[in-house]
């Protein structure tokens, strides 16, 4: 069913015209296009297809990408995206406000599924906590996150923040080290979330400093990487976060290593080490992120170890244009 709208038009006004007088046309407002397009409503169970988004659309922002899906259970069947989309003002045909708020009262009551939902997954947070003055990669730039406006002074609480792309816990986009690699904004948001596989190098422990991950240790867990995979392997090496040999002693990988994974074309590599390799570090960079390889590098992860074998890894960075590198909040979703 279409909503039916008219289109804008100029008329002339000539009943009132006072001689002498030029006519002045009288501007009605426009009428807006299609506010929605829908196949049924909600309640008959059929769902909203996509409506054109245009600008200053209001989106109430329940796209499928967005949670619509699994706020939806019945929307599970239908294909395509999912969205309800309003222009302002709202000039709809006279069912248009019953139908609005049929669909709104429709998308927000499964909320108490939601809090269902919510019991059944759990959280772990995969990051370090970021804060002033803690130690950064030898010759990157030190972090400085200070008070820029505070209660006292301002009545508000606003900080300053510097430091470098790679502090703590975050991800290396290829054009960390290939000019004409992909940069943060141009991978696309799928490879930082989704399925993901532990490989625990370390169960139970910790490797030692500096011990090199061959190609043997990963051959033992092959089966996880498989083609587009997200693999976090842990090392135990996050016990040394804050200190100075996190950076200088860690685990690291061998080149054979390196290459045997980029081979494998998976789409993710994590680690709990604040780089792939002291050993062969550029080269390992090279392997991992070459084109036609561009594995996204997560270093510096936490919590490993309370990890299952399977989760869903979720770690995005900040949408830096033309960028290298960006710290993330990692979280492991384990239903
Ligand atoms: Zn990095």
């Amino acid at each position: 069913m279409y909503l039916k709208t008219r289109p804008s038009r100029t008329t002339v006004d000539r009943r009132h015209r006072p001689s002498g007088l030029v006519a002045q046309p009288t501007r009605h407002p426009p009428v807006r296009p299609p506010v929605f397009c829908q196949k049924g409503l909600p309640e008959t169970g059929h769902f909203v297809r996509r409506a054109k988004r245009r600008s200053h659309a209001l989106d109430l922002g329940l796209r499928r990408n967005g949670g619509l899906r699994e706020r939806l259970p019945h929307n599970r069947r239908s294909p395509g995206s999912l969205s309800l989309v309003a222009r302002p003002p709202f000039r709809y045909g006279p069912d248009s406000h019953t139908i609005l708020s049929a669909l709104e009262r429709h998308l927000t009551k499964p909320l108490a599924n939601d809090e269902d939902r919510s019991k059944m997954v759990r959280l772990i947070d995969l990051s370090h906590p970021l804060e002033d003055g803690q130690l950064s990669y030898p010759s990157d730039p030190e972090i400085h996150v200070t008070p820029h406006r505070t209660m006292d002074a301002h009545g508000v609480n606003v900080s300053r923040i510097a430091m470098g792309s790679h502090q703590g816990t975050h991800l290396d986009a290829p054009f960390h080290f290939f000019a004409d690699g992909a940069a943060l904004d141009e991978i696309p948001l799928e490879r930082f979330y989704g399925p993901a596989r532990l490989v625990d190098l370390a169960p139970g422990g910790a490797l030692g400093p500096k011990t090199p991950l061959t190609v043997e240790m990963f051959e033992q867990h092959a089966e996880a990487f498989e083609p587009g995979a997200k693999v976090v392997y842990r090392t135990g090496w996050d016990r040394t976060f804050g200190r100075p040999e996190f950076f200088t002693d860690l685990p690291s990988l061998t080149l054979d290593a390196a290459r045997w994974i980029a081979e494998r074309r998976i789409a993710l590599l994590g680690m709990d080490t604040p780089t792939p390799s002291k050993i062969a570090g550029r080269e390992c960079h090279y392997a991992l992120l070459e084109k036609g390889v561009e594995i996204v590098i997560v270093e510096g992860l936490a919590n490993l170890d309370r990890l299952p074998d399977r989760f869903t890894f979720v770690g995005f960075p900040l949408n830096f244009r033309g960028r290298d590198g960006s710290p993330i909040r990692a979280v492991a979703v384990i239903e």
